[in-house]
């Protein structure tokens, strides 16, 4: 009898060690959960749905991204669905961040251009698969959190801006790739001049009803796809007035 109890308040113990540390977020033991969880979703939520990129997937594996996450969001970082990052923006679903990484075809040494750093996430899929990413983002709360978490993570591929992406970035272009993370109505004019020839923009598009889309830039001139509808937050500054 004595026995029996004492294997109860042992596996108690146990049980209450397990639930504080997968609270806690930073421990071995956490992340060794989290790497689990995080092939899961490479396999159930990317594979699964035809994303076929060896470099993507493996990016995917690495990622960390319940770092990119509000902590209270953590538990949540692999599931199937954008989570909020606050300013009122969103994470991408993972699944959308593995497609519009692989729909530019990285490459180690292309340079890519991406409109709306948000949390970061994007930018270090786009850095673990081997690509320069140069990144803007307009609301500068967000972009001086990301930086310092991008830094904090090693990711020296990451050269990040606080401003309006309408613009681009023309220091730094020709880019092989631009990729945006919020929805203009239309491509912005002047990221079509910042696109090497054969490069392309990945983008969503739209208002309400928006559309993800590709333009590659051919010898014969901007060849557009349309990939699937999709639901982004709003492309805000010059590209709220510029139609
Ligand atoms: N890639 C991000 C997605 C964030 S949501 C992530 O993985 O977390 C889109 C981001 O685009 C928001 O942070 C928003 O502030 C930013 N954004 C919106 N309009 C912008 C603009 N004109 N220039 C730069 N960033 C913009």
């Amino acid at each position: 009898m004595k026995s029996r109890r004492r294997i109860g308040i042992l596996l108690a113990i146990l049980g209450a060690m397990i639930g504080i540390s997968a609270m806690d977020g930073g421990k071995p033991s956490d992340e060794a959960a989290y790497a689990e969880a995080r092939n899961k979703m490479v396999r159930n939520q990317i594979e699964a749905r035809g994303v076929k990129h060896p470099v993507v997937l493996e990016a995917m594996r690495k990622v960390r991204r319940h770092l990119f996450v509000p902590p209270s969001f953590s538990r949540d970082a692999y599931a199937d669905m954008p989570l909020p990052i606050g300013s009122g923006q969103t994470i991408s679903q993972p699944y959308i961040v593995a497609v519009m990484t692989e729909l530019i075809d990285p490459r180690p040494g292309m340079k890519v251009l991406e409109i709306g750093t948000g949390s970061g996430y994007q930018t270090a899929v786009l850095c673990e698969s081997g690509v320069e990413v140069y990144s803007i983002e307009i609301i500068e709360a967000l972009a001086t959190q990301t930086s310092q978490l991008l830094d904090e993570l090693g990711y020296e591929g990451a050269h990040l801006r606080i401003g309006d992406g309408y613009a681009g970035w023309p220091e730094h272009a020709p880019f092989d790739a631009i990729l945006l993370t919020a929805a203009p109505r239309e491509v912005p004019a002047p990221l079509m001049e910042q696109v090497k020839p054969g490069g392309c923009i990945v983008l969503p598009v739209g208002d309400s009803d928006q559309e993800l889309k590709k333009l590659v830039l051919t010898e014969q001139g901007w060849n557009e796809t349309v990939v699937f509808p999709v639901r982004f937050v709003p492309m805000t500054g010059k590209a709220e007035s510029a139609q």
